[in-house]
């Protein structure tokens, strides 16, 4: 099979799997063009595709060149680019892919990603305490949904324990790497979705696919913390982490995780800044 008749397959599969475990997606699937290029075609492809979608086109050519896939989203019509030399391997290309389909998803069925996003853009009344929360909750939110529900298909259609192998992720490094990279100064804690995205997954593999007991995985998470050495964490970062898995946790033992309401966002947001907080206490702490 040549690249391109395994990139059609593959995506053919992904889409059939989406909708064979994710409820309702079978209409939204067939709203999506999936394309596939190299990184040197790839902002003639999101131009082109703006125009077919009747969406404002803008020159992002940096940040798209970066990354393994981005979804561009018109009125309830989607298109999602692939990065081919980011998803060569089919597991990878699964991974992110599901993502992006997650991202198109969300915006008709998460229950607060439509609303949000229209607030957030056209609210006058920025800056104040419900603003931010809201604000910094979502940029959350909607990445690790979308993580998680990636995650979840990999684990479904049983292809979580190689990827993992591939990906070479394990905790040790994948905690370090997350808390080192946050930069505080400029608001970027970019690894933290993938980190709890990869946490949930390894704790529902542990309890054999269901996440129900919060006390269970709150034990599970506590040791998963012990095994990556977050002793070298200040107490104040180590318990913004528990408490932020503490607020995930109750949103991912519902089976449909990816239902969600404003009320939760603006606590997440809430969390991810005391983070945030204490990691900066704790650099500024570490250079006196
Ligand atoms: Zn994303």
């Amino acid at each position: 099979m040549n690249k391109t008749d395994e990139y059609e397959s593959w995506i053919l599969e992904a889409k059939e799997n989406f909708v064979e475990f994710i409820p309702n997606s079978s209409a939204l699937l067939q709203k999506i063009t999936v394309i596939v290029c190299d990184e040197t075609n790839i902002e003639t492809e999101a131009k082109e595709l703006c125009v077919n979608l009747n969406v404002d086109y803008f020159n992002d050519e940096e940040n798209r060149k970066l990354a393994s896939g981005f979804a561009i989203h018109g009125k309830q019509v989607y298109g999602i680019i692939m990065n081919e030399w980011f998803n060569d391997i089919d597991d990878l290309f699964y991974m992110t892919l599901w993502h992006e389909i997650a991202h198109c998803y969300s915006k008709e069925h998460d229950n607060v990603s439509c609303d949000l996003e229209e607030f957030l853009y056209s609210s006058s009344e920025k800056w104040t305490k419900e603003y931010s929360d809201l604000l910094y909750g979502y940029g959350f939110w909607k990445e690790f949904e979308a993580e998680s529900i990636a995650y979840y298909l990999l684990q479904k259609t049983n292809r979580y324990d190689d990827f993992v192998d591939e990906d070479g992720s394990c905790f040790e490094s994948m905690m370090h790497n997350c808390i080192e990279h946050i930069d505080t100064c400029n608001q970027d804690d970019n690894l933290l979705y993938h980190y709890f995205g990869f946490v949930f997954a390894e704790i529902r593999k542990r309890v054999g696919g269901v996440l129900s007991n919060s006390t269970v995985e709150s034990k599970m998470f506590n040791s998963i913390l012990r095994e990556s050495d977050a002793d070298s964490l200040g107490e104040e970062v180590k318990d913004s982490l528990i408490d932020m898995f503490e607020l995930l946790s109750s949103q991912m033992s519902k089976s449909h995780f990816w239902v969600t309401d404003k009320e939760f966002v603006a606590k997440l947001g809430d969390k991810r800044i005391k983070l945030m907080n204490a990691i900066d206490n704790q650099k500024k702490f570490a250079v006196k």
